[in-house]
């Protein structure tokens, strides 16, 4: 006698749904995914600026250090979908993909939307019925799942995928419903912090200065208290009229998860390039340069417009002063100033402008070798409703996508 046909619900057309959905349909299943937005991929569509930077051209052991928590989690999924299975299974999609600085992937097009078509393709070529409606509840007998509820009403299913995301910029569709799904099924929902998330400072230098952007400066997030650098980086940062935001800082956020106010101190080095004594060189040639000049005249050279105020204060030395005058410890103190501008932190920005949401369903309640519940039978997770999160680099794609493929299999086989 013919086995029947496994009915699959995929809750979520995100990155993780999508994959989940097809690789399910493709398994054998009769797959229904549910979206409560009218269209699929509102998150994937803003991911990367537009451009999408879908996985991190690595190897597993690269990827495990970048994921802070619970990486050793991903070695079944990563070893069932690696980076260069994303890689060929998009370009087997046909999206050319290009590998940028930092092994980043992105599509040649530079288009997420080309990611999502073919996300969307796929799922119709693989049979994948797709519903427009927010899955209210899961309903569960004897242990098991048995279909999804919606405002609609109840829908049977053998097994259910959720694939819900975290509740990081809500206005996609991610607003942490699956969390509430997880929990009334039984599961655990580990704390939610926001990740790669700007910073916040009660320091005014940062509303003084909002909107600059700073370029090739190098950024240490200290501890107050131990003196320890805990993160350290090069590249762009920009001041707001709340503190401190851009790739690095975002990348710091993920680093610094206890902060507090008082806790930590970012020290920008305006200057990376050159060491102390270059430095001071370089200074000692403008300073002959515009020997003539006051002090606050006299270093256009070296710093954008904006800064120039703040710096000049910070040195201690009077803006009017000619600086044939300026001492040389004035001028080392000045120095050692633009190797390292202090600014104070306070906390994160609220979890909806994170780009990711830490924390999620606790991972000891689930299979890594299959993402299969723990608790209840044929109740199955993908992608960042769980309990992980990565650092910027298309690593929290990759993990949506791996965890993804191993939950819509399984889901199909019924394992
Ligand atoms: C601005 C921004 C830029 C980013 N850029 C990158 C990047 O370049 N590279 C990278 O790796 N990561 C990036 N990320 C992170 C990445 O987008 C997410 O980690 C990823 O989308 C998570 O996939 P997911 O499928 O788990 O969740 P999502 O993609 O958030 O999808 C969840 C889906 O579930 C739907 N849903 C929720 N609740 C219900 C319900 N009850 N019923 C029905 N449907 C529901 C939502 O509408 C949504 O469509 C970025 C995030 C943001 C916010």
């Amino acid at each position: 006698m013919a086995e029947s046909v496994r009915r699959v619900a995929v809750v979520g057309a995100g990155a993780a749904g999508l994959m989940a959905a097809a690789h399910a349909a493709r398994n054998g299943a009769e797959v229904t995914l549910y979206e409560r937005n009218d269209r699929p991929g509102r998150k994937l569509r803003i991911t990367g600026k537009g451009r999408c930077n879908l996985t991190n051209a690595c190897t597993t052991a690269e990827f495990m250090e970048a994921v802070p928590r619970n990486a050793r989690f991903l070695y079944a999924a990563l070893a069932r979908f690696a980076p260069e299975d994303t890689m060929a299974h998009f370009e087997a999609l046909g999206v050319p993909l290009k590998v940028e600085r930092g092994r980043r992937v992105f599509p040649v097009s530079d288009r997420a939307a080309d990611i999502v078509d073919a996300l969307v393709t796929d799922v119709r070529r693989a049979g994948v019925k797709t519903v427009h409606a927010r899955v209210t509840g899961l309903t569960v007998a004897d242990g098991a799942v048995t279909g999804v509820r919606t405002a609609a009403g109840e829908f049977a299913h053998d097994a259910v995928i959720l694939c819900t995301g975290g509740m990081s910029y809500p206005g996609t569709g991610s607003d942490g419903d699956g969390y509430r799904l997880a929990r009334e099924a039984g599961h655990t929902i580990t704390p939610l912090t926001p990740s790669l998330v700007p910073i916040t400072s009660d320091d005014p230098t940062c509303r003084r200065l909002q909107g600059l952007s700073l370029k090739n400066v190098a950024l240490r997030i200290v501890s107050v208290q131990s003196g320890k650098t805990v993160y350290d980086d090069f590249g762009e940062m920009m001041f707001t009229h709340f503190g401190l935001t851009g790739p690095m800082i975002l990348s710091a956020s993920a680093h610094i998860q206890d902060i507090a106010p008082g806790k930590y101190t970012a020290v920008i080095d305006l200057k990376p390039a050159l060491g102390d004594k270059q430095l001071d060189t370089r200074l000692l040639a403008d300073f002959t340069k515009y020997a003539n000049r006051d002090f606050l005249n006299a270093v256009g050279d070296l710093l954008p417009q904006k800064l120039i105020p703040i710096v000049v204060e910070r040195s201690g030395i009077d803006p009017r002063k000619k600086v044939n005058l300026i001492t040389r410890e004035e001028r080392l103190a000045l120095g050692a100033l633009l190797k390292g501008l202090t600014i104070p932190l306070r906390g994160f920005r609220p979890i909806d402008e994170a780009i990711v949401t830490a924390g999620g369903v606790q991972l000891k309640e689930i299979d890594p070798g299959s993402m299969a519940s723990k608790l209840v039978s044929g109740l199955y997770f993908a992608g960042e409703l769980l309990d992980l999160d990565a650092y910027t680099g298309g690593y929290n794609l990759q993990i949506a996508f791996s965890t993804a493929v191993l939950a819509g299999e399984h889901a199909a086989w019924g394992c």
